[in-house]
């Protein structure tokens, strides 16, 4: 596989380059459906070629497609869709800092990204040079991570932060790791889905030299734990770093049981762990791929106790306008009356159980 910066150089900016991809391999545009792709409006066409060979190019409704290429339903906008769905501007008091929880910060180095997903929440701002951080915003970024000395972790987040060559986030590890209340590093991608070989031996020492550093990567279907997938990531698990992943639930890409389960067991078997599964933020022109909360909800449901607890992520939602993010999950426990619980099992069968007296009680 080439490098990162081949990758990006020979990605797929426009639909007439993604015609002549086509043709190249003897797909005829039109039996693939092209006509019915839209131009996209707000966020730019980017798709790296290793994604593009992953698509079933005889399936128009393949998955991994509807990820990447823009449809006529984008420029849907609902009365109640939010530009900036999460609210990092009311949480950023420097450029390129969401402060929205007590003991953590975002850190947005860029606005760039590998991909362009279409159901993007930062769509509004993902592939603008000017959302990039200048040279005195990063400085100014540092400061504010400094003088706060309740900041904990750092999660560098964008865009996508392994767009950067690791000469660059080496100098931005190496920077964080000198604040000394900053204990943990925590690195948010896409790109080892779309381009694997991102992930390569010199990514993993770095990364280890700034221990603990978390990686975690975003993947929504078991056909992006390719192999090439799994055998890149472990080059990272090999060298100690920690690998989560999260999942936006999606329309039509993985909004069913099985597609989960074998992704998130996928994902386990390359030594991932599932962590989060988002509910879709309510960003403009994303509503064909919106999964209503109670089909959210029957999705766990059919997950818990039918695979390992290993490979469930905990699924959330980030409450629109930047108030955090809460858990959903269905409901084990109905009832409760004194010491007395109504729960029910994976396959719907209620039992009561008895807290046990405690000690203080009985002293
Ligand atoms: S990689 Fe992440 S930030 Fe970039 S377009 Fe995709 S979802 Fe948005």
């Amino acid at each position: 596989m080439s490098s990162l910066a081949e990758a990006l150089r020979t990605s797929v900016t426009t639909l007439a380059e993604l015609h002549a991809y086509l043709q190249e391999r003897g797909i005829d545009p039109e039996a693939a459906g092209l006509a019915t792709l839209a131009q996209p409006a707000v966020l730019p066409l980017r798709i790296p070629r290793y994604y593009l060979d992953l698509i079933d190019w005889h399936d128009p409704r393949d998955p991994l497609r509807r990820q990447v290429l823009p449809l006529p339903d984008e420029e849907v906008v609902l009365p109640d869709d939010l530009r900036d769905p999460i609210g990092d501007d009311v949480h950023s008091p420097v450029p390129g800092i969401v402060h929205r929880y007590p003991d953590r910060v975002l850190f947005l180095l860029t606005a760039a990204c590998a991909v362009h997903c279409r159901f993007c929440f930062r769509r509004e701002f993902i592939g603008k040079p000017a959302r990039t951080l200048r040279k005195d915003q990063f400085e100014g970024a540092l400061r504010y991570i400094a003088e706060h000395p309740q900041i904990w972790e750092v999660i560098l987040s964008g865009g996508d932060p392994l767009v950067f060559p690791d000469t660059y986030l080496n100098t931005v590890l190496k920077r964080l790791r000198s604040i000394p209340h900053v204990r943990i590093l925590r690195i948010h991608s896409r790109t080892p889905a779309i381009f694997p070989a991102r992930l390569t031996i010199e990514f993993a020492e770095m990364a280890r030299r700034y221990a603990p550093v978390y990686l975690v990567v975003h993947v929504n279907h078991p056909r992006e734990v390719s192999p090439d997938f799994v055998q890149h990531v472990g080059l990272v698990v090999d060298h100690g770093i920690p690998v989560l992943s999260q999942t936006v639930l999606l329309r039509g890409v993985n909004d069913d049981v099985g597609t989960l389960a074998e992704l998130f067991k996928r994902l386990v078997e390359a030594r991932i762990k599932p962590y989060y599964l988002h509910q879709l933020d309510r960003a403009p022109g994303t509503n064909h791929f919106r999964v209503p909360i109670e089909r959210g909800l029957q999705l766990m449901e059919g997950l818990r106790g039918h695979i390992s607890g290993l490979c469930l992520p905990t699924y959330v939602l980030d409450i629109p306008g930047g108030h955090g993010k809460v858990p959903l999950g269905p409901r084990y426990v109905h009832s409760k009356d004194g010491r007395l619980y109504e729960v029910v099992n994976h396959h719907g069968e209620r039992f009561i159980y008895r807290e046990p007296i405690s000690t203080t009680e009985t002293d």
